[in-house]
């Protein structure tokens, strides 16, 4: 029977291994961390449940559906409220509605009649032919509008990405918006046309979290791994013959394991810290050079008399003209059950990204500070929160960046290179927690079928 070693217990890592075992690949998965889930966390505290990390998923295919069930799931499956639809972004210091709908849009105050007319135009701007690479900043102004971009594309890539749409790559950072200009020379004419081919009764994506939060889906792909799975682990070698040899100590003792298929789910930037063999180090040698930006995010919480809001929506977004310090606030409590006590609501402001990497680096009660300043402005909330929980990400979330292809062309040609060397992770296919899960899930059915006799 072949054998597999994956290093790195993100989402990706444990989906991937926990596909090959199930497959009858014997798997070894190592973990530097105490705990698996990478930047998948969540914490109960004082009666609160917070998100260090990503706040839900998106179930977006009925292969992903069924995963979650065949890992037990099912039951603890969490759907959002009729709240969650709603979603707010910052204009002129107050929260607008994000409209839903063609009607609703025309009337809403988030664009002048200008920008509604540049956007209308849409639809009859032709794609220039030879076009080369653009930012999603270049291509949102010329298909949309430069108001759009400022107004909605420019505050939904910092939800996203905490990142920056002049540098990220429209192709690589959203490649189904690429897709419909490409296919259909338009985007609203692509959408229109994509929600009408819809055949009735297709699997319609949703968003969802866990009774327990995020950190159930880990438990749950780590229960599959059981004792294959190592915390705590120092790689010491890695070298490649016939096969891998991977030694690495835990608990002061060394361990070795031979493997056929050597999976890397660590981030990019920790790639070339591993003890790789020369070889594999040379081919992917500027990897690391994928932009992580340091993100913080800190959930407070407060009685709810304390916010003057009514917080009746997933959360708001800040656009970067509005020049604040804040990138947006989720309302946890507001779109999830039992996030926060009785008459208390749990609010989650995230600081730094790309665009303000500084303010991601001050010290936390310079943070607080700014924070309870912001969040009075934006939902109206006085007083001294009664929770506190900061989570700082030194290197949160890879930037699919103009040029991102290179690194993906690399990490094919790495593979092509070195039999049974794998990369996966984030920064290759999907940054969102469903598309890492499925991205793991269909490469451990690869590695898995190319093993059969
Ligand atoms: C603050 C924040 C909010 C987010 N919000 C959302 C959201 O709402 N929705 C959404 O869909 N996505 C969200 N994301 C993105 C999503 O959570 C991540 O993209 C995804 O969880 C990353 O999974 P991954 O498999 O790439 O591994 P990671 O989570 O990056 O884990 C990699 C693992 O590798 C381990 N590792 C590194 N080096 C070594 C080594 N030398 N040896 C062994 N192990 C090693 C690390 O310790 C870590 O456990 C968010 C991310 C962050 C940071």
């Amino acid at each position: 029977m072949k054998s597999a070693l994956v290093i790195g217990t993100g989402v990706t890592g444990l989906a991937t291994a926990a596909t090959l075992k199930k497959a009858g690949v014997h798997v070894r998965v190592l973990e530097k961390a105490p705990r698996p889930g990478g930047a998948i966390q969540s914490v109960q505290r004082d009666g609160f449940l917070v998100e260090r990390g990503p706040h839900s998923l998106m179930v977006n295919s009925l292969n992903t559906a069924m995963l979650l069930g065949e890992l037990g799931l099912s039951d603890k499956l969490l759907l959002p409220n009729d709240a969650a639809k709603n979603r707010y972004l910052l204009k002129g210091g107050e929260m607008v509605p994000v409209p839903m709908g063609p009607g609703k849009f025309l009337k809403s105050p988030l664009l002048s009649c200008s920008g509604k007319f540049r956007l209308l135009r849409e639809p009859f701007i032709k794609r220039p032919c030879n076009l080369a690479e653009e930012s999603l900043a270049a291509f949102v102004e010329r298909r949309l509008g430069r108001e759009v971009l400022d107004q909605m594309a420019e505050p939904f890539v910092s939800g996203i990405y905490a990142g920056d749409p002049e540098r990220l790559s429209a192709r690589h950072a959203f490649p189904a918006l690429d897709k419909l200009e490409r296919e259909h020379g338009s985007l609203i004419k692509g959408a229109m046309k994509a929600g009408k081919s819809k055949p009735a009764g297709s699997f319609k994506p949703v968003m969802a979290s866990f009774q327990g939060g995020m950190h159930t889906l880990i438990e749950a792909l780590a229960a599959q791994l059981g004792q294959d799975l190592e915390c705590n682990c120092v790689i010491k070698s890695i070298t490649h013959g016939d096969r891998w040899t991977v030694t690495w100590e835990r608990d002061g003792e060394t361990r070795e394991y031979v493997a056929d298929e050597l999976i890397l789910a660590a981030p990019a930037f920790s790639l070339r810290k591993l003890p790789l063999p020369q070889s594999v180090l040379d081919s992917i040698y500027d990897l690391h050079e994928i932009p992580y930006p340091p993100v913080t995010s800190f959930s407070l919480g407060y009685r709810r008399e304390q916010i003057a809001h009514a917080l009746d929506g997933f959360g708001v977004l800040v656009p970067s003209v509005e020049n604040r310090r804040v990138l947006g606030v989720l309302f946890p409590s507001a779109f999830f059950p039992h996030r926060a006590p009785e008459d208390h609501v749990l609010l989650t402001a995230f600081l730094g990204g790309m665009r303000q990497p500084d303010v991601a680096q001050l010290p936390e009660a310079e943070q607080l500070a700014l924070l309870k300043g912001e969040l009075a402005d934006i939902v109206g909330a006085f007083g001294e929160p009664v929770f506190s929980e900061r989570s700082h990400w030194e290197r949160a979330i890879p930037q699919y960046q103009v040029g991102h292809g290179d690194f993906m062309a690399m990490c094919k040609k790495a593979e092509a290179t070195h039999p049974g060397l794998h990369l996966c992770g984030n920064y290759r296919g999907g940054i969102a927690v469903g598309q890492c899960l499925s991205n793991g899930v269909a490469l451990g059915r690869e590695i898995a079928a190319q093993q059969q006799p």
